[in-house]
Parts: structure tokens; C-alpha cells; sequence
């Protein structure tokens, strides 16, 4: 089934985990365990298995071995744990190779050497992966481009380059790499700025990429594990064709996004790859990721209010927002449109909440209308719910931390402003609704609010926009005072329909889909 995938997705890279523990036992197990996991093929790192018998080791290794496998015997002046004499190293890859290893991974700086001792030995299926690894940068693009021709230089079958990244702009280099090599390449781009690299391997072209065996699970969706790469992003389907979605944002690291995204798009059938993007500044990434193939992007803190202002065209009512959370990438000229889907999310997640519990006076009137209506927090998420509130008829107060902020806030919506402190004893009418926006209590500060349960009791109704953890300490209290709650996960969904219609173009998102991929696996 999944082997089918990969030949309409063209997809022929292959997922690579490396084994790396000390004892020849311990490598046959974790072999098994790649191989139940879906890897295709497996690194075996010599240098990590201590007291090394190359001849007898290697013989069970590679006679018993369940996968097909790159052997390598890294040093440690390339960020390996070897650190004997060079002669000895080499002559255990020679000995790998003729043992029946599959690969050998060679540094550049021995590979001539290693090429001319294997001459005319060379098994016929048997290839050389010559490799160069950067702990500290990712090259220019020229540097890159040498970097490929001296490994091409040395007769090498697989070109590998490892890079690190100081920023998510640097894996564009390795990319435009990838797509431009005349060999097969593998390009990786070490460091969690650079985990995109990985996922994205098969779009550009990678001759493999590599994925841990480590028992991560969705919730970290941005490791790249083997569980992850096939159960969260369905690296068999991604190919040459297919768009790159994702989250922007500093951190993202804890973002289900992924999990969500991939899930829908495949329902939909529709060719896209949704991935974190860990962001230090947003227009120097629009400027070097500029090509069509990165279609669309859902954007987070801190990043809302700066994607405003770098949008070629902005939505109306993101726009009166201030801030945007959707950017497409318009396909007829390439322009970013950017739209604010939080609002909605936020306001009819209350609204649903509140119907049944409050009495209105027809169907149509929303419930917030002529209530007092508290937003905590004066950043993205709560200029999009005070707009929301004020334009179903409430009327709106803002506390925030920094007072002048609420202020201008309170100025836009035509509300009043608080300090976060006045909070504390302010006296709200009866049915006053009450909604966080600020990152008090996210996840990992999870036991931070940014009220007293004493003060809680005065309000009706209240509303967290966090949603990690999915009963944050605020509602957790609101619950036990008898406050009808509304969770962070409801907005998240609603704002996430929004983006799915934006992104495929579809006017109506799968929402009962969407909703089971969130019960069954967020
Ligand atoms: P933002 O633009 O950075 O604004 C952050 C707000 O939180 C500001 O008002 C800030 O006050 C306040 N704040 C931050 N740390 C604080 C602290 N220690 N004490 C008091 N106030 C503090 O962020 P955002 O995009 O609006 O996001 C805010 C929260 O909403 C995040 O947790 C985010 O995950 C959540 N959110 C959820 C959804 C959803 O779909 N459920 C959507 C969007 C956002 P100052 O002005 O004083 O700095």
C-alpha cells in the first residue's frame, strides 16, 4: 500500500535511522525495532559500540542484519566518539565493505585515500557515501557548491552534507542544493531550526533522510522520529508536486498543528506537507522563501502583528485586527494574502457555548450582544477577540500587564482599559464574560492565571485562548466556581477550520473529520 504511495508521489528517498549503542546485541534490537517502524534502511555507528572487535562484530552485525545498512565509523574531529589510529578506522570500512555492507560513510577529508584502497574491489551493488559535516553554520550556497564538486571529486556514489543551522533561512541553501545536484545527495541541516530539512527531504529530491527510533510520540510533532515522519507528515506521499504549509512562530516546538493539518490534507486527498517553521524573523524568511511551493502559513507568536505589515494584500477584517494568523500565497502572482481566521474561532466557540445556558431573544441575536465582555491580554490573540466581541454588540473592557497597550486597544473596540492588577478587585455586572489572552498558564508554566479564583466567581461565563493544556488552571477554577467554561481547544479548531478552507481553496472544511482527528489523537 504505502509502496504505492511512493511511486504516484514519485517519492524514492528512504527513510535512514541511526543505531547508535554499545553493545552488538543492542544494535541487532534496535534493527528490529526501525525495521517494525517502517525505516528502509539503517546507519550502524561503529564508534558508539565500545570494545569493538571489527572482524567479529561486524560478521553478526552484517549476516544477522534485518535492514539494509550504511556503515560508519565517524572520528571524532567529524563529531564522532572514535578516537584511534586513522589506519585502523579505515581498514574496519574496508572490512565492512567486504563483509557485504550495503554503504560505507567516509569523511572527505579521507576519501581519496579510502576510494584508491577499494579500487577494482568494489562490490557491484556497494556504494560510498563520502560526507562533510558543519557543527557551527550552513555555507553560502557557492561554498555549498564546492563543497559538492570536491565530493564528486573523490568518486563518491552518494554525496552526504551535513550543515547546522543558526536559522531557519540557512535550510533554503540546502535545499536549493538538493534540487540542483547531478548525483544523489543527502542533505541534512542539524539543530531544531534545521528538523525541516528532514521532513522535507523527499520534495527536494534527497537521496535519504534520517529519522530516530526514539519512542517520541505527537506530542512533540516537530522530532523527527520514524513514528512521526510516517504517522504525523506521511513522508511516503510526499514528492516533487507537493505544497509546504506551515507554522510560524518562536517556539512552535509544542504546536499539534502537524498533527491536524496532515491528517485533514490527506482526508482531502490534497498534495500538501504541514510543518513547524521555527521563526526569528519573519520577513527575512518571506524573502528567502519565496518560491510557490511554500503556498501557505498559519502564523503564531510573535509573529501576528509583523505579518500584518509584510502582507502584500491584508483582509479587511484582519486589518481592523491588526494582526494576521493566515498567509496565503496567492498562486496566480505570487502575492501574500494575509487573513485573521482567531476571531471567528474565539467568538463562536462562546457563542456555542452560551447558547442554552442564557436567555436571548431570538435565535439570530448573538449571545454576546449588550454584555460586558472582559479580554485579558492586548496582543494578537486579544485584539481578535475584543474585535469579535464589539462587533456582536458587546460592550468591551481591556486589562493588560501594560496598561498603555489596553489602552489603545480599549481605543480601537470603543471599550474601556484596565491594569491586569485592577483585575484583581474590579466589580463586573451580572452575566459579564470573561476571556484570557494572554499566555498565562500555557503549557509549559501550566499552574500561571492571570486571576484569583476568589475574583473568579463574579463572572458568568469564561474563556481561555490557551489551549495547552486543554483545561489550563483558569478554567480548571472557573469550572469549580460554577462559571460556564469555554476551552482554547474549541477556538483552536474553529480558527483551524478557517485556515483549511483558506489553504485548499475548499468552501467548506471537513469539520466532523477534523474534529475526530482531534478526539482521537490531540
Ligand atoms: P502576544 O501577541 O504575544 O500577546 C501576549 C499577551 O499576553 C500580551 O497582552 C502580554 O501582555 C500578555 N502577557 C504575556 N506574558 C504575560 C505575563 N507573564 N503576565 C501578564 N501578561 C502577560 O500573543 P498572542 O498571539 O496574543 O497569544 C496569546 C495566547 O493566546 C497564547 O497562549 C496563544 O497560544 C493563545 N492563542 C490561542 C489560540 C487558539 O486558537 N486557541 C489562537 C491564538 C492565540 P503585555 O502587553 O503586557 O506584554
Amino acid at each position: 500500500m504505502e509502496r504505492d504511495l511512493d511511486v504516484l508521489s514519485g517519492n524514492t528517498t528512504l527513510l535512514c535511522a541511526p543505531l547508535v549503542a554499545q553493545t552488538v546485541d543492542e544494535i541487532l534490537l534496535q534493527m528490529n525495532q526501525a525495521k517494525v517502524h517502517g525505516a528502509d534502511l539503517v546507519e550502524i555507528r561503529l564508534d558508539t559500540l565500545s570494545n569493538f572487535k571489527p572482524h567479529e562484530d561486524l560478521k553478526v552485525l552484517l549476516q544477522q542484519r534485518t535492514l539494509p545498512a550504511i556503515v560508519t565509523y565517524r572520528p571524532r574531529w567529524q563529531g564522532g566518539q572514535y578516537e584511534g589510529d586513522e589506519r585502523h578506522r579505515l581498514d574496519a570500512l574496508f572490512m565492512a565493505m567486504e563483509l557485504g555492507a550495503d554503504y560505507i560513510d567516509v569523511e572527505l577529508q579521507v576519501a581519496h585515500d579510502f576510494m584508491s584502497s577499494i579500487t577494482g574491489k568494489k562490490p557491484s551493488k556497494f556504494k560510498v557515501i563520502v560526507s562533510s559535516h558543519d557543527y557551527q553554520n550552513t555555507p553560502s550556497v557557492e561554498d555549498l557548491g564546492d563543497l559538492v564538486a570536491r565530493i564528486q571529486d573523490t568518486g563518491a556514489d552518494i554525496v552526504k552534507i551535513a550543515t547546522t543551522a543558526t536559522n531557519i533561512a540557512d535550510v533554503a541553501r540546502i535545499f536549493h542544493v538538493l534540487v540542483n545536484c547531478q548525483v544523489p545527495i543527502i542533505g541534512l541541516v542539524m539543530g531544531e531550526k534545521g528538523a525541516v530539512s528532514r521532513f522535507l527531504s523527499p520534495k527536494f529530491g534527497g537521496y535519504l533522510t534520517y529519522a530516530t527510533l526514539e519512542a517520541a510520540n505527537e506530542s512533540e510533532p516537530g522530532k523527527p522520529t520514524l513514528q512521526n515522519m510516517l504517522g504525523i507528515y506521511y513522508f511516503r506521499q510526499i514528492g516533487r508536486d507537493t505544497k509546504i504549509y506551515g507554522l510560524i512562530g518562536n517556539p512552535v516546538g509544542h504546536s499539534k498543528s502537524p498533527v491536524l493539518y496532515n491528517a485533514t490534507f490527506k482526508s482531502l486527498g490534497f498534495n500538501a506537507i504541514f510543518v513547524h517553521l521555527l521563526v526569528d524573523n519573519i520577513r527575512e524568511f518571506f524573502d528567502v522563501y519565496s518560491s510557490p511551493d511554500f503556498a501557505g502559513f498559519s502564523v503564531t507568536i510573535p509573529h501576528k502583528e509583523d505579518a500584518l505589515r509584510l502582507c502584500d494584500e491584508v483582509d479587511p477584517v484582519a486589518k481592523s485586527i491588526g494582526a494576521v494568523n493566515t498567509i496565503v500565497r496567492r498562486p496566480s502572482d505570487g502575492k501574500l494574502i494575509g487573513y485573521n481566521t482567531d476571531y471567528f474561532g474565539a467568538i463562536s466557540a462562546i457563542e456555542h457555548e452560551m447558547r442554552g445556558s442564557f436567555s436571548l431573544k431570538g435565535a439570530a441575536e448573538s449571545p454576546l450582544s449588550g454584555r460586558l465582555f472582559i479580554v485579558i491580554g492586548a496582543g494578537g490573540a486579544g485584539k481578535a477577540i475584543a474585535y469579535g466581541a464589539k462587533e456582536k454588540g458587546a460592550r468591551i473592557i481591556i486589562a493588560n500587564r501594560t496598561y498603555e497597550r489596553a489602552k489603545e486597544l480599549a481605543n480601537l473596540v470603543g471599550g474601556e482599559a484596565i491594569t491586569l492588577g485592577d483585575l484583581g478587585s474590579f466589580q463586573p455586572e451580572e452575566e459579564t464574560i470573561l476571556a484570557n489572552s494572554t499566555s498565562l498558564g500555557m503549557y509549559p508554566d501550566i499552574d500561571g492565571t492571570p486571576i484569583s479564583k476568589e475574583a473568579l466567581r463574579r463572572y458568568a461565563v469564561v474563556f481561555d485562548a490557551v489551549y495547552t493544556p486543554k483545561v489550563t488552571q483558569l478554567l480548571h477554577e472557573a469550572e469549580e466556581v460554577g462559571a460556564v467554561v469555554v476551552s482554547g481547544v474549541e477556538m483552536w479548531v474553529r480558527q483551524a477550520f478557517g485556515q483549511i478552507e483558506l489553504f485548499t481553496g475548499s468552501p467548506k472544511a471537513p469539520e466532523e473529520v477534523m474534529r475526530k482527528i482531534i478526539q482521537e489523537r490531540i
